[in-house]
């Protein structure tokens, strides 16, 4: 989340009757059971996937008539057909006239959110966090849908770790999640509940607060604002004994500068390209140090006018079988006069800003992630992964550059390039299979056939693939 809102009233926790307890009970025992009502199906012997076109994670040649064969959810051959020998008991699965790449990896997500309009009202109409066991899933699963197959959560209380414990053991459809847990700050945010935050004001309890947060099991730190250089040392330092990475929400040039003295590993957000440009030194700094840079830009200045331009894509059928009725109307509701809402106010100005600051770490030769700030208002995870890597080529990377930062340097961001993150023998099946060709227009990626994650296979509700019951669906009739 991005948004300051430092002056709004709080409106929750709301305390809950014990009548609504329990109704909410039986409502979230009723939503559990929409979302589990099928077991996932398990491929069983060799699977593969044969005549697409095949991206392989790296800034390289596509291969044109592509097979990717994979065993135990595990890759055991990438190539041509003319150069892979398919095994003779595999179950070969037609994916001509498609793209192949590996499932993309999302550096920067948020599962408690789904595109709500406000924030405020969003979590006011949670109850705070106490219905967070039901919109996560809700997220988990459009993440997987959009062909993201792995991604880092940025700051959400630590339930989202029974989230991604349905998830691991099958019980609901989601990708790989990282997790931060809730972020450091010294500026308290009233817009959210406690649980997301920890306010701290000393760079000693900035080290102990990190500390127990890898304890709790926060695969990495995030920071948020108002620290000082010394709070970035202590809590850099702290994470980093425990080999834990620093990811830092940054705007202000002055806090870019503490993160780079204070050695933190990922910069998040470094304007959202709403900012006004940073100067040359500061960009060229961060470049030449390699920090990476995972600059979430769609959610702020493409997402705004595509909704202008096209407000029917607030209303895709997915959301309405996705969420159960309640969530589903007041997530509607929210669109109303979309144009007002807060979260948009500086739209006109951060546009024009864009044209300058979202290209200019691309013109520096910095190290791009992608990341998407999803599901920030209308940036919803059914879209901002494609959304993101299309507002990239449009600030100046090319489609393979864009498709291997979202894959391979990810990958690296996140220190799973070992297990995922390419297509190589002996790395995870985690594959994305779209309609048509990114290399030409990187929008296809919107158009998701196949998903598989650890070889496990999802077809989404308009894939454009002829596929046998084998498979797995998003929503099972
Ligand atoms: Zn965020």
């Amino acid at each position: 989340m991005t948004v300051k809102q430092l002056t709004i009233r709080r409106l929750w926790p709301r305390p809950l009757t014990s009548t609504s307890r329990m109704s909410f009970f039986y409502v979230l025992l009723f939503s559990l059971s929409l979302q589990t009502t099928a077991a996932q199906v398990e491929p069983k012997g060799t699977i593969a996937l044969v005549g697409a076109q095949v991206l392989d994670g790296y800034e390289s040649t596509p291969i044109s008539d592509g097979v990717v064969v994979y065993q135990a959810g595990v890759i055991t051959a990438v190539g041509s057909v003319a150069d892979v020998q398919i095994p003779a008991n595999a179950t070969v699965i037609d994916v001509g006239g498609h793209t192949l790449l590996p499932g993309l990896i999302d550096s920067h997500v948020h599962v408690d959110l789904i595109g709500h309009g406000s924030y405020e009202r969003y979590y006011a109409f949670l109850g705070g966090d106490e219905r967070l066991d039901e919109v996560m899933p809700i997220a988990a699963k459009q993440m997987l849908r959009a062909g993201v197959t792995t991604a880092l959560d940025l700051g959400a209380p630590f339930e989202i770790l029974n989230v991604r414990r349905k998830i691991d053991s099958g019980q609901i459809p989601g990708p790989r999640l990282l997790v931060s847990g809730p972020w450091i700050t010294r500026v308290q945010y009233d817009t959210i509940p406690d649980s997301y935050e920890v306010v701290i004001s000393s760079p000693e309890e900035g080290a102990l607060k990190a500390l127990e947060l890898i304890d709790r099991g926060a695969d990495v730190i995030k920071t948020w604002e108002g620290l000082t250089l010394q709070d970035y040392r202590a809590i850099v330092g702290a994470a980093h004994s425990c080999g834990i990475k620093v990811h830092a929400h940054l705007y202000d040039p002055e806090a870019i500068e503490m993160a780079i003295e204070a050695g933190v590993d990922v910069f998040q957000h470094v304007g959202s390209a709403g900012n006004p440009p940073y100067e040359n030194a500061l960009i060229n700094t961060i470049a030449h140090k390699e920090i990476p840079v995972v600059q979430t830009i769609s959610h702020r200045v493409w997402v705004y006018p595509s909704t202008v331009a096209f407000p029917s894509r607030l209303q895709r059928a997915e959301y309405r079988t996705d969420m159960p009725d309640d969530i589903y109307e007041e997530f509607m509701d929210s669109f109303q006069n979309f144009h007002q809402l807060p979260y948009f106010r500086n739209a006109a100005t951060e546009i024009r800003n864009s044209k300058q600051s979202a290209r200019q770490f691309i013109e520096a030769g910095a190290r791009m992630g992608v990341g998407t700030d999803a599901a920030s208002p209308l940036n919803m995870h059914l879209e901002a992964i494609w959304r993101e890597m299309s507002a990239l080529v449009d600030s100046g990377m090319t489609p393979i550059q864009v498709i291997s930062a979202a894959t391979k340097t990810n990958a690296e961001i996140l220190g799973v390039f070992a297990e995922r993150g390419s297509l190589e023998r002996g790395k995870q099946a985690d594959i994305l299979v779209v309609a048509g060709n990114p290399l030409e227009d990187i929008e296809a990626l919107g158009r998701v056939a196949l998903v598989a994650k650890g070889g496990v296979l999802w077809v989404t509700e308009n894939s454009t693939l002829q596929i046998d019951d084998k498979v797995n669906h998003f929503n099972s009739p």
